[in-house]
Order: structure tokens, then C-alpha cells, then sequence
């Protein structure tokens, strides 16, 4: 198939994008006589960007929410609480978890996204959730690449045998290595446990993506300790840190002496404002923190920084949908970031910097010999995205049709 003129960033006039198997075969101006044929798309001069890449999401707990009862405090610890009475009470079965995740990842799709990484729970000792993400992965393939974080929501060492499920984890099929040091009994264990995450990756060639100091707490420092062991151990662009909250609350002495160390170890990040404007600044009173890491400084840095959803209505965070321009608007919101120097490349932190993450940056992008992965967007460019929130109008995943959407009409009657 063909989508015709396409408006694509950094090139000037339109373009006929032609696609031949999971590939961008050509790149072509508009109007230099490629045929029509059935199935074209005209894009009539709105932009064309890669597909979505959602970063962070948790789909073993998406549409739980309330059951068996609701977080009124909004707090990250009730939620927890709330989680482990879920998982004891056995209301965690592997075909309503699955149901849930695959509502959860048509959402997603629906919004744009072909790539996901979800965390899976994996402190239970029957990994039901494991098992059952593990068939939405093949379930989904056709329309969307799942990858799994074997994610120890109760601790490595907090929770009795935690190490060894990662471990079971990894070999049942994980693609990724998780983890959550800030929740560990003590710093030293929390320390210990990324170490061993580290191990772990290096044994089975995985990726780490781990949630790190999602507290509201200036004295948890696991982000220096996943830079130190990255750079220790050569595996520069391997490694991403989820949330990092804790930095909106380091003082500026020790922030000066932090950036560099998180440079020199090309960490990537995955800030996820909606769900931490949520969680975080509780109990402090006037003027209540924002609980957010300093998004404009990570991204000033060069490093790679993707937005994600995180919760999609889960004990967690009530609400959620997947969509991630609108999760866009808030993180350049939050981050202080409504300049040209960011409002132009918005869609990076939704597409290119997740997608360095992924470790699929070679592979993705409107260029030919890149994966036909990609979106019309009804829109002109990534400013009008973040402004406008614009309809979804073709989403292709790897060369196959997922959608088309038809723009609402509005009548005006004045
Ligand atoms: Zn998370």
C-alpha cells in the first residue's frame, strides 16, 4: 500500500510513503507518478509519524480498579496494600487478567501505539499473570510488539523469594529485567538488589527497565547506583529508569554532581507525569510538590526520555485510556517545556526517545528500509499535536493495517 501525500518532519513538501512487507520500501514527492492503487491512504497533506511507543504500563493490573475496594487515600502505599489483598483474595485469574490487559492494549492501539512495554507482577509464587501476558504477547503480535518487564512489585528481598521468580521469570520468557530498590527493607538491600537485576540482565542479554525512587523522598538514591553499575559494567544504552521521582527533590549540590554520572551512563528514562501528579506530594502541605522528575533537565542532557501511561485504572491511578498525546501534554506541561525548543520535536518523547529505549531506534522512523510503522495524524505538525489532540486517521504496524478513522464532522448552525 501507499500513503499519499504525507507531510513528514524535517522534509520539505509532500510525500508518497510506499510500503512492501513489514517495510518503508520508498519515499517518494508527491506528484512524481506513483500509481494509485486500492487500499492508498491520502493523507492530504497531514503529518505522518512512526507509531507510538508506550514505555511503561502495567497491563497484568488495567480495569481493576475498586475491586476489592477503592484507594481513598490516592497514596502509592494503599495501592500497594490494596494489590496484595487482590492478589490473597484470588481475584487475580488468568482469563480476567487477560481479558484486562487486551482491553487495555486496544486502548493503547487505538491512540497510536504499536509498541508496548509492560511490567508484569511477578511476586507470586504461580506467576498467573506472568502466564497469562505471556499469551496476550503471541495473541497481539499481528497488531502490536509486546514486550514484558518481569517487574517484582513486593521486592527481590522483601518479598520471600522474590529473586528467585525474577529468576523464573527471565527464563520463562521475560524480555526485560525489573526491579524497585526504593521498596526494598533497607538502602543496602536496595543496592544489593539492583546488582543482582544487573546479573541477571548480563546472564540472559536482556535490557534493564527498572522503577527507581518513585518516592517522594530527597534521601533515595538508586538512580546514582543504576548509572554506577551501567558504566561499571559497559552497558551504556541498555538500561532505563522508570519514574526517578525522587530527583524533583535533590538539592542542587548534589543534582551537580548526579547529571554527569547519569550521562557518562547513557541512561535512558520514562517519566510517567499523569500517574506521579497523582501519587506524589501528599502530606506536605503548602506549596504541595509536584513529585515529578526534572523532565527538562534529563532531556537537556541528551539522554533518552519517553512519557508513559503507567496505570490504566488500577488501585494505582483511577483513570488512563492510553492515550499518550494527551499524557504529552501534560509532561511538557509539568516539565516547563512549552518552547519551540521542545514543542518541535514533541512527538520524539513519544516515538524516537521510547524506541531508543526499545533498542529499536535502527530499525523505526519514516526512512526507507525502516519498519512501516506508522501514523496519519490529522494534524500538521507536532505543536498542532500537542495543542489539538488530534484523531488517530491510519495507524500501519510493521506493513499491516491496524485502523482507519473517518474525522468527526461538526456542523456549525451560526
Ligand atoms: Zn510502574
Amino acid at each position: 500500500m501507499q500513503v499519499t501525500n504525507a507531510r513528514i518532519r524535517g522534509r520539505d513538501g509532500l510525500w508518497t510513503i510506499g510500503i512492501e512487507g513489514d517495510t518503508i520500501a520508498s519515499l517518494t514527492p508527491a506528484g512524481d507518478g506513483a500509481q494509485a492503487s486500492q487500499g492508498d491512504f491520502d493523507a492530504e497533506g497531514r503529518l505522518v509519524c512512526p507509531q507510538f511507543l508506550e514505555n511503561h504500563v502495567h497491563l497484568d493490573y488495567a480495569n481493576t480498579a475498586g475491586v476489592p475496594r477503592v484507594n481513598d487515600s490516592g497514596t502509592l502505599f494503599e495501592a500497594i496494600e490494596i494489590w496484595g489483598e487482590r492478589k490473597a483474595q484470588g481475584l487475580q485469574n488468568r482469563d480476567q487478567i487477560l481479558a484486562n490487559a487486551r482491553e487495555a492494549a486496544r486502548s493503547l492501539a487505538s491512540h497510536g501505539v504499536g509498541y508496548i512495554r509492560s511490567h508484569v507482577d511477578v511476586t507470586d509464587p504461580e506467576l498467573t499473570a506472568f502466564d497469562a501476558l505471556l499469551e496476550l504477547r503471541e495473541e497481539i503480535k499481528p497488531w502490536c510488539h509486546l514486550e514484558l518487564i518481569a517487574f517484582p512489585q513486593n521486592g527481590v528481598y522483601a518479598y520471600p523469594g522474590g529473586d528467585k521468580l525474577m529468576r523464573t521469570a527471565m527464563e520463562r520468557g521475560a524480555d526485560v529485567v525489573g526491579g524497585i530498590p526504593h521498596l526494598e527493607p533497607t538502602r543496602e538491600d536496595g543496592v544489593r538488589s539492583v546488582q543482582y537485576l544487573f546479573d541477571l540482565a548480563e546472564e540472559f542479554g536482556a535490557r534493564l527497565d527498572i522503577h527507581c525512587d518513585e518516592i517522594d523522598d530527597e534521601q533515595s538514591r538508586f538512580v546514582e547506583v543504576m548509572a554506577a553499575e551501567t558504566t561499571k559494567r559497559g552497558m551504556q544504552g541498555r538500561v532505563t529508569v522508570a519514574h526517578a521521582v525522587a530527583m524533583g527533590y535533590y538539592n542542587p549540590g548534589y543534582m551537580a554532581k548526579l547529571l554527569p554520572k547519569l550521562k557518562e551512563a547513557g541512561l535512558g528514562f520514562v517519566i510517567n507525569p499523569k500517574e506521579n501528579l497523582q501519587l506524589q506530594g501528599r502530606g506536605f502541605g503548602q506549596p504541595v510538590p509536584r513529585g515529578v522528575a526534572p523532565i527538562r533537565d534529563l532531556d537537556d542532557l541528551g539522554l533518552p526520555v519517553a512519557f508513559g501511561q503507567d496505570s490504566m485504572v488500577d488501585p494505582w491511578y483511577p483513570l488512563g485510556d492510553g492515550d499518550l498525546v494527551d499524557v504529552l501534554d501534560v509532561a511538557l506541561h509539568v516539565g516547563h517545556m512549552l518552547t519551540p525548543a521542545y514543542l518541535d520535536r514533541a512527538l520524539d518523547f513519544l516515538t524516537l526517545h521510547p524506541a531508543t529505549n526499545f533498542g529499536l531506534a535502527d530499525r523505526y522512523g519514516i526512512e526507507e528500509g525502516r519498519l512501516a510503522s506508522l501514523l496519519v495524524l490529522d494534524a500538521a505538525d507536532d505543536t498542532a499535536v500537542v495543542r489539538t489532540h488530534p484523531d488517530v486517521l491510519l495507524s500501519v504496524h510493521e506493513g499491516r493495517e491496524v485502523l482507519r478513522r473517518v474525522p468527526a464532522q461538526t456542523t456549525w448552525a451560526l
